[in-house]
């Protein structure tokens, strides 16, 4: 038996996965297997036709994803998003009234949401002061959890976790837990990633999106990275077609050698902006602190979160309160936007002060 048999499901184990026709004959050239129709429904052009179903695990992405993040192929996983990748996490490898997942508050909302979504147990252990990890408190907790979530830069602080931090829990939990790094904001910084520790670390798994510096959110396309073992484990409970046929024709645009030059340029700019943002926002004596960040928003701290929320709202600009967070009383998070709508929300801003 080996140390990933000990930690999945007997169920999923014994899981026979449902053979979709796609996966069962993948070479052929008058396709009948599948109850398809030969005639296509209306495709926008540019577009591959939509008649037919399309690859389990399109290879154009996971091949494409693996070279850009510089893995295998058999580590990459192409899911909806993140969010489901969170939620293929919590179905494959916890048991529900039984197991437990670790987060470490204030950071993304849906580690815990999926979690209770599937009736798993959901163990905090907050972030310290300074945004650092609560490392002993995880380590205490380490041998009844099965998922240990890690977001790094972290959502909505905007910090990063430190690496040897990582790496002691990754190392504690060996054998016993997977530790699930989410690196949605990776690109702002990308030598915090921890994905060339994957080969080294086999409990490891790193959580990557197309939705933030590629600019695709409404794609709908994640990645988890992971050891070929926890791989074909996340196969086993993903949806027979997960990935449609648009979304691999763009989503392989966004990663050829054009469409990575295009993210990493926004990436620049978005990185230029932000920074630009914060020396804006110091101007204003109702805000008491702003974060420093390492992603594409800022999370700062005011006296009134709702007054400025309503203020800018009434205005039209929308930003995120984010005081009922663990630690975070009194504080808003702001996107960075273009330069105009950055333009925008600090007028705004300027207007409420004068306001008051
Ligand atoms: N992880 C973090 C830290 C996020 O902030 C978000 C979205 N706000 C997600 C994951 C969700 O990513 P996706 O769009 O790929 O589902």
């Amino acid at each position: 038996m080996t140390w990933l048999d000990e930690i999945s499901p007997k169920h999923i184990q014994d899981l026979v996965p449902y053979a979709s026709a796609r996966r069962e004959a993948s070479t052929g050239e008058v396709w009948l297997n599948a109850n398809e129709n030969p005639y296509t429904g209306p495709t926008p052009e540019g577009l591959s036709q939509l008649n037919r179903y399309p690859e389990f695990q399109p290879e154009q992405l996971t091949d494409g994803f693996a070279r850009y993040a510089g893995v295998k192929q058999e580590q990459v996983l192409v899911t909806r998003g993140i969010d489901e990748g969170i939620d293929l996490l919590t179905r494959a490898f916890c048991i529900s009234g039984e197991d437990s997942i670790i987060y470490t508050p204030p950071t993304y909302g849906m580690y815990k949401i999926s979690a209770e979504t599937n009736n798993i147990g959901v163990m905090a252990v907050p972030l310290e002061s300074d945004w650092s990890l609560d490392v002993q408190g995880i380590l205490q907790e380490v041998s009844s959890s099965k998922l240990i979530y890690l977001c790094s830069p972290n959502n909505p602080t905007g910090s990063l976790l430190d690496r040897e931090e990582i790496c002691k829990i990754i190392e504690a939990a060996a054998g016993e837990a997977l530790v699930v790094v989410d690196e949605a904001y990776v690109e702002f910084t990308p030598e915090s990633s921890m994905v060339s520790l994957l080969s080294k670390c086999p409990n490891l798994v790193v959580m990557r999106t197309l939705s933030k510096a590629f600019g695709l959110a409404g794609l709908r396309c994640g990645f988890l990275l992971a050891s070929p073992e926890i791989i074909q484990v996340l196969q086993k409970v993903s949806a027979p077609y997960p990935i449609p046929v648009p979304v691999v024709d763009i989503a392989r645009e966004a990663l050829s050698e054009r469409g990575i030059d295009s993210m990493m340029r926004d990436v620049e700019t978005l990185t230029k902006d932000r920074d630009k943002l914060s020396d804006l926002l110091k101007e204003f004596s109702f805000i008491r602190q702003i974060y420093p960040s390492s992603a594409n928003f800022i999370l700062f701290q005011v006296k009134d979160t709702t007054g400025v929320m309503r203020f800018l709202l009434d205005r039209g600009v929308v930003i995120r309160n984010q005081s009922s967070q663990p630690g975070l009383d009194n504080t808003l998070r702001v996107s960075v936007g273009t330069e105009s709508e950055i333009e925008e929300f600090y007028q705004k801003m300027k207007a409420y002060e004068a306001s008051l």
